[in-house]
């Protein structure tokens, strides 16, 4: 039998420094974990408990399938990575493929490098328009391309709405015209719902003892928020935005949406 290991939570960017002091990696579970107790310099990195396999309030049958899923640009949380504290990152991310098989949970493609397909943890949101409420039901686990094909918006802002429309419909079986009015629907229900300030709901996050990154301040979300239109104009000129809302220049755009 296999000793317990004494697992750490290192956020990559303090990698080295974990390291340095006597971290070691396993590389089966891809962690990285103290060679014995008592070990003071690695304390700080000690790992929290587990995260429950189903969060609370989860809803694991929400949103099944492949669909473009596009967050509305008001919403500052585009991206559960960059809104989780660094060192309750991995231990989300863990909980959620390996509930998963380690497969997408759209498409069941496993990760491949060589074809560049990684897993990635997207959330799948309820609206309540009359309380102007965006609660977080679900997170899912899906590959690079299904991942793609739900933020749509970013996948024609990266020249990449071809390869995207294509996998949605190997994935889907829809016809080419049953794809397209996928995507258009999709976009004016986001061209809706961006129109409204949401609060947040995380208590799914929250209650199961995540800590999440401090939201930006209102001016910073406003400023984020027309980027976001932005950078979806600059990648869609087609017209499906309002005119007022078309670019006069150009933005970078921002990982994850
Ligand atoms: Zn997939």
């Amino acid at each position: 039998m296999a000793v317990e290991r004494l697992w750490l939570d290192v956020p990559f960017a303090e990698k080295d420094e974990a390291k340095a002091v006597g971290a070691r990696w396993d590389g089966t579970a891809r962690r990285w974990y103290a060679p014995r107790s008592g070990m003071t310099a690695l304390e700080r990195w000690a790992a929290g408990a587990e995260v429950p396999d189903l969060l609370p309030g989860e809803d694991r049958s929400l949103g099944s399938g492949l669909f473009v899923d596009l967050v509305p640009s008001s919403c500052w949380f585009t991206n559960v990575r960059s809104c989780v504290a660094d060192k309750d990152w991995d231990r989300l991310r863990r909980m959620i493929y390996t509930r998963a098989g380690n497969r997408c949970e759209a498409c069941g493609a496993g990760p491949d490098r060589d074809a560049k397909r990684w897993l990635e943890a997207h959330e799948r949101w309820i609206y309540d328009d009359a309380r102007r409420i965006q609660t977080l039901k679900r997170l899912i686990c899906l590959c690079t391309g299904c991942h793609t094909v739900t933020h749509f918006g970013f996948a024609e802002i990266r020249g990449l709405a071809p390869q995207a429309r294509a996998h949605l419909i190997k994935v889907t079986g829809m016809t080419p015209a049953e794809a397209d009015l996928h995507i258009t629907a999709a976009f004016s229900l986001w061209e809706e719902r961006s129109r409204i300030t949401w609060t947040l709901d995380l208590t799914m996050l929250t209650e199961a003892g995540i800590d999440l990154a401090s939201p930006p301040d209102a001016d910073t979300r406003a400023t984020v928020a027309q980027e976001t239109l932005s950078t979806q104009a600059t990648g869609n000129p087609s017209g499906r935005l309002p005119r007022q809302l078309q670019p006069n220049g150009t933005t970078e755009a921002s990982p994850g949406r």
